[in-house]
């Protein structure tokens, strides 16, 4: 995941910079609004050592005595100055808090629409807590210096160059004594910078490395796991040596540079002393007609007024330095290529226009590697393919399901249909065109599916039904709700619809939840569903609820069910099972016993003789081997 910018050389370091320079350029008339201020206020700056110089040189001490006259106006002069100085200064402000802050708004924009448009596999293959630690941590860190740099470079440089300009003005000589230890400051400055910048990274590392720890220590299933494991002194460990960690290096990015900012302080503060010496020997003593005392004042007053620029300087500098190792970071992410996109030309079907047949055409796919996986430079493993020369029909509006053992490639399979992952080889056909032919926002709308576990939102019900159609009306939730089974267990709620559900909500048991999730997809009202049926056995009232509503969104559309229940590979109009990826059988429940292969054996084995008549819908009989099967519409009423 490195990009070349992230490569500390020279050129890789210019493009970085570029790059971050051209996040501004959308503020282009702002920013040049904010360097006129600039400009006006450090030239307002550099005209009050003149003023002084005057004051003292020509109305306080001039050679005929004190000219009041000539004080007063330079007084006003003065108040004048600094009034209209600060209005500037708030202005600049403002522009500056607006232009660093849209900047920022619009880098974590983009990051999370990037994001959102990852493919499934890049998830599965990246701790959620440094995918967030990426947009908090590291976003975060470059806020700071994106709000206040842009104007506290250009302000201080205008205010150095000036002050260094009216110096020389005033006397080259005094000027070569305050500046003669400039070029080591600023090489000293260079490599401090590279130390800097090289700690950051580490440290937004570390940081990013304490989310995911949190992140999966602190879940529910993270605390339960330790808990029943007895592993909490592990966690509590792991999360104290990188804490450990965290914080040496906190401290040590802070001191980097602490020392350098010792030496150029103490440099500002001895070099007026040097500079009275040395107009001591050259100006005033001998002859005395080379330096007046209002020179000698001004000159002493641009010197230290350079001393707090100069600082700031060197100080934004190495802060410049540590952002751009979260630049790259950022920039990183944003460089990831969405493996998953709308080909050029892609083609729009409508749901309307959708007939919804399916089609697997010599499939063959495998799960990208991931990163962890070790070496890139060794040679690729021998290719476990979770899918292979796969080939099946389905047509519109049946009701296929899919059995096999465990691993057997079932997931992967429903996986396909929506492009959650593409195939490596072959394809899948929707209404005989390649899925990746079509937009990926056509195929969302005409693929609907029901996941194993429901994810819920912390939100109301209806907002979390409202998720699969936001248009809906009150009375769409609710005919969806009664279809699905859940719409009395939702009224029986005090709140009813306005009932918070999810993370910290209102808990629904598993049949709730699963119902909640049928009521969702029968909103979005998809041609295609997809449902991974739960493993996790349900008791019989809540069973034969989620059983009702499910055979309620099916009818209708075309469904590939992973099946777990009798009930429903008996209602299928064709079975395929799956066996290492490879399709080993396919046909009707009657024809797939009679062959007596794998389905009879899986058959015997989830389907268990004992369980069915508990387990089976009221729609669907079995006896002594013997199906007997109902319309399921007859089965629903
Ligand atoms: P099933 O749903 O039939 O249990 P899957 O489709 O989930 O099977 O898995 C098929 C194969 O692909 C298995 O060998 C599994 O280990 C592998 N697999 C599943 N998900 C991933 C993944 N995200 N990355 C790599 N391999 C995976």
């Amino acid at each position: 995941m490195s990009t070349s910018e992230a490569d500390g050389t020279a050129s890789g370091e210019a493009r970085l910079g570029r790059r971050v320079v051209g996040l501004f350029r959308p503020y282009r008339a702002r920013l040049v609004l904010i360097g006129l201020a600039i400009l006006v206020t450090a030239g307002l700056g550099i005209v009050n050592p003149f003023l002084t110089q005057a004051m003292f040189d020509d109305a306080l001490f001039a050679p005929g005595g004190a000219r009041l006259g000539l004080l007063g106006a330079l007084v006003a002069a003065m108040v004048v100055i600094a009034l209209v100085s600060g209005l500037i200064g708030v202005g600049q402000t403002y522009l500056t808090t607006v232009v660093g802050n849209r900047v920022m708004q619009n880098l974590r924009d983009r990051l999370f629409a990037h994001l959102q448009r990852m493919h499934l596999g890049f998830f599965t293959q990246t701790k959620t807590g440094v995918i967030q630690s990426r947009l908090d941590n590291d976003v975060a860190g470059v806020q700071s210096v994106v709000t206040e740099t842009a104007s506290s470079i250009l302000g201080n440089v205008v205010t150095v160059v000036a002050s260094v300009i009216a110096m020389l003005a005033l006397s080259w000589q005094l000027s070569l004594v305050a500046f003669v230890l400039m070029p080591v400051f600023i090489l000293l400055q260079i490599r401090v910078g590279r130390v800097r910048r090289r700690v950051a990274a580490s440290t937004q590392a570390s940081l990013s490395d304490m989310s995911a720890i949190t992140q999966e220590s602190l879940s529910v299933s993270g605390v339960l796991l330790a808990k029943v494991f007895g592993r909490q002194e592990h966690e509590v460990d792991r999360y104290r040596t990188e804490n450990a960690r965290q914080t040496d290096l906190q401290v040590r990015q802070t001191m980097t540079g602490q020392s350098f900012f010792a030496v150029v302080q103490a440099f500002f503060a001895i070099t007026p002393a040097a500079v009275y010496l040395v107009a001591g020997y050259v100006g005033t003593g001998t002859g005395g007609a080379l330096l007046s005392a209002g020179t000698l004042v001004a000159f002493t007053t641009l010197q230290s007024r350079l001393l707090f620029p100069a600082v700031q300087l060197l100080r934004v500098s190495l802060d410049v330095q540590t952002s751009l190792a979260l630049f790259s970071r950022i920039f990183a992410y944003l460089d990831l290529v969405p493996a998953i996109t709308d080909p050029p030309g892609a083609r729009t079907l409508d749901k309307e226009h959708a007939a919804g047949s399916v089609e697997f055409r010599d499939v063959w796919f495998r799960y990208p590697p991931s990163e962890e996986d070790g070496d890139a430079d060794a040679l690729p493993a021998a290719p476990t393919w979770a899918l292979q020369e796969l080939s099946l029909r389905i047509e519109p509006g049946q009701l296929a399901a899919v059995v096999g053992p465990s691993g057997a490639g079932k997931t992967s399979l429903s996986y396909l249909v929506p492009r959650l992952y593409d195939v490596d080889r072959g394809a899948v056909c929707l209404d005989d065109t390649d899925v990746r032919d079509l937009t990926l926002s056509s195929l969302a709308e005409i693929i609907g599916m029901v996941t194993q576990d429901t994810y819920l939102f912390h939100a109301t019900i209806a907002e979390n039904l409202r998720y699969a159609a936001p248009d809906a009306t009150d009375a769409e939730l609710e005919a969806a709700a009664r279809a699905a089974n859940i719409h009395d267990r939702i009224v029986s709620f005090d709140l009813g619809y306005r009932t918070v559900v999810g993370e910290r909500g209102y808990r629904l048991s598993g049949g709730e939840k699963q119902r909640l999730a049928i009521a969702r997809v029968i909103l979005a009202d998809p041609r295609i569903l997809i449902l991974d049926e739960a493993t996790s056995a349900l008791d019989t009232v809540s069973e034969r609820l989620v059983q009702h509503a499910l055979q309620t969104v099916m009818s209708g559309r075309t469904t590939i069910a992973i099946a777990h229940r009798l009930s429903t590979v008996l209602a299928a109009d064709v079975i395929f099972a799956l066996d290492g990826g490879r399709l080993v059988e396919h046909g009707t429940h009657a024809e797939l016993l009679a062959r007596d292969g794998l389905y009879a054996k899986l058959y015997a084995e989830q389907f268990g003789a004992g369980q069915i008549e508990a387990r089976c819908a009221d729609g669907v009989r079995f006896r002594d081997g013997e199906v007997i099967r109902q319309e399921p519409q007859a089965e629903v009423a």
